[in-house]
């Protein structure tokens, strides 16, 4: 087995990337409880929301409500998605410390989703880092479709190392590789890490997976043994595929711990508590828990 780090840091999206994909919407009142028993499990970093437009998103609406409402620990990063300057005023006013940008390595997949051509949002996210650094800010870099477009097919990895190169040129301090469709097996995961790390030392990476096609879990593996160290997730698998409708969503948070425990990889976090988190966000949403590990456990389950 390759050498295998000691720690590990989990980004939980569920509040942002998983509720924006789930049929019935939260208020800010069941957000905010969420938040709390994350950062209760063990949690250090939150995606609490976003500041995208309420038609479009209506999970999100209220983000602002949200981040000044919230009763923020000391010991916990709370991030908040920004597409454009717009979106920047707002977070700061809500008193946001940390922001996260995105953009995707397809051209097709850029126009649908930002309305823009990749290099328009390459220039957008310019304007928007320089302010949020100018401001004391932190800023995370989401890059989608890294494996595979659902408009396009496959992705070269040499255009996900240019694009990463590029955010992290930005001042992102560390740019998070999306495969969105969830399409990409391990052994496409070593490769395309293999090719980014070429350009950009692997400790300003995370890996951001989805289980559309159950392969989420496996593709973690595959990253850490690549040197990757830090993972978003989303607890109880929230969010799903908004191109494969009734699919998985992101890689479940608890079904991560789970392995990484099994591994005697510390994360932090609680797992009981977090599963109890999962529970109790999958029955205000009206929904099943999409983990296997939250299906299976028991009180007397290892760990
Ligand atoms: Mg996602």
């Amino acid at each position: 087995m390759a050498s295998l780090p000691t720690h590990v840091r989990i980004v939980e999206v569920g509040p942002r990337d998983g509720l924006q994909n789930e049929a019935r919407v939260l208020d800010v009142d069941d957000r905010l409880e969420l938040l709390s028993r994350l950062a209760d499990a063990g949690i250090r970093d939150i995606e609490a929301g976003a500041f995208v437009s309420p038609t479009r998103v209506p999970a999100m609406a209220g983000s602002a409500e949200l981040m000044r409402r919230l009763v923020r620990r000391t010991d916990v990063r709370y991030a908040c998605l920004v597409p454009n300057e717009t979106g920047l005023d707002r977070a700061l006013e809500a008193g946001c410390r940390e922001i996260a940008i995105f953009t995707a390595v397809s051209e097709t997949f850029s126009r649908r989703n930002t309305a823009c051509s990749i290099g328009e949002s390459l220039q957008r996210l310019a304007a928007v880092s320089r302010r949020a650094d100018a401001e004391g800010l932190r800023v995370r870099g989401y890059l989608s479709c890294v494996i595979g477009c659902p408009y396009e097919g496959p992705v070269a990895g040499r255009a996900v190392a240019d694009m990463t190169e590029q955010l992290i040129g930005m001042g992102c301090y560390e740019v998070s590789l999306g495969d969105t469709t969830g399409i990409g097996t391990p052994a496409d995961i070593e490769r395309l890490i293999e090719i980014v790390t070429t350009r950009v030392p692997v400790d300003r990476l995370a890996g951001h997976f989805h289980d559309t096609w159950g392969m989420g879990v496996a593709n973690v593996w595959a990253a850490l043994q690549c040197g990757v160290t830090v993972f978003d997730a989303s607890v109880g698998g929230l969010g799903g595929c908004p191109f494969a409708p009734g699919a998985s969503g992101n890689v479940a948070t608890e079904d991560l711990v789970y392995m990484l425990n099994g591994a005697g990889i510390d994360t932090g976090i609680d797992i009981a508590r977090l599963i109890d988190t999962a529970r109790w966000v999958c029955g205000r949403l009206d929904r099943p828990a999409a983990s296997k590990v939250t299906l299976a456990w028991r009180a007397c389950a290892r760990a």
